[in-house]
């Protein structure tokens, strides 16, 4: 069953989306040839502590991995398309993306987001896979309205992408999301007729996060049992928001 929020819900669904709003934006000011990504980390976790929040994945348990997830920010270099742990081993250079997913419970309340952020000087096909996986979430995020159904959502992401010649993610989804991290339904970002779909409605709230292969598809996870890599090795890009359902179209909670 697909919970659906009150207004006073979404307020404090608000309050923790701009949390994490503030946390990523103070991320990407920092990343830069140099850095590693377990600086990041520091700076989410103190962001959170101050906030009075809680960090949302750190000690989260993964059936898939069989533990818990050690760290409050999942930063994905490169090939990494999720889930990649921040390490003090992990310097980033000149050319790299880094995808930042960042998660908070505030209040009793969940918020969700990914940025993926270019290191320094990155390629122009790298840049245009990061702008197109950004263009499939904001045209997303227009189909959430009461009416329209969960595939006008999945569906408009694997247009997009899939036109301009990259390939969407198959092995991990957006969701749900409100008192839980994950909720139903799940939110895949493409079509199968296989998965119900059911209507939206005001007052529901989804996590949309578009994974974006600049080649094949297919991924595999790393002997640490987290970091998902695409197979061929190609580059990977990710965005994500929290966007509610309102009488007035669609409400991005972290933005
Ligand atoms: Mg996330
Ligand atoms: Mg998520």
């Amino acid at each position: 069953m697909i919970i659906r929020k009150s207004p006073s819900e979404l307020q404090k669904m608000y309050a923790a989306g701009q949390l994490v709003r503030r946390i990523l934006g103070e991320l990407r000011e920092i990343v830069k040839p140099g850095i590693t990504t377990y600086d990041l980390e520091l700076v989410a976790e103190k962001q959170i502590k101050a906030a009075g929040a809680k960090a949302a994945f750190k000690g989260y348990y993964v059936q898939a991995a069989g533990k818990r997830f050690p760290t409050v920010l999942c930063t994905s270099i490169n090939e990494e398309v999720v889930h990649g742990v921040p390490s003090k081993k992990r310097t980033l250079a000149e050319g790299d993306i880094v995808k930042i997913d960042v998660g908070v419970r505030l209040d009793g309340y969940y918020g969700d987001s990914a940025t993926t952020v270019p290191v320094g000087k990155i390629s122009s096909e790298t840049m245009r896979l990061m702008d197109v996986t950004k263009e499939s979430l904001d045209l997303a995020i227009e189909k959430m309205m009461e009416g329209h159904r969960l595939f006008d959502v999945c569906g408009t992401v694997q247009k997009h992408v899939e036109e301009q010649g990259f390939s969407v993610v198959r092995e991990f989804v957006g969701h749900g999301i409100g008192t839980e991290l994950h909720e139903p339904p799940s939110v895949p970002n493409y079509v199968d007729q296989g998965l119900s779909n059911p209507r939206l409605r005001t007052g529901m709230v989804l996590a949309i996060e578009p994974m974006v292969a600049a080649g094949k598809p297919d991924t595999r996870v790393l002997d640490d049992r987290w970091t998902a890599v695409t197979t061929d090795g190609a580059n990977a890009a990710h965005f994500e928001h929290c966007v509610a359902i309102t009488e007035d179209g669609p409400w991005v909670l972290t933005a």
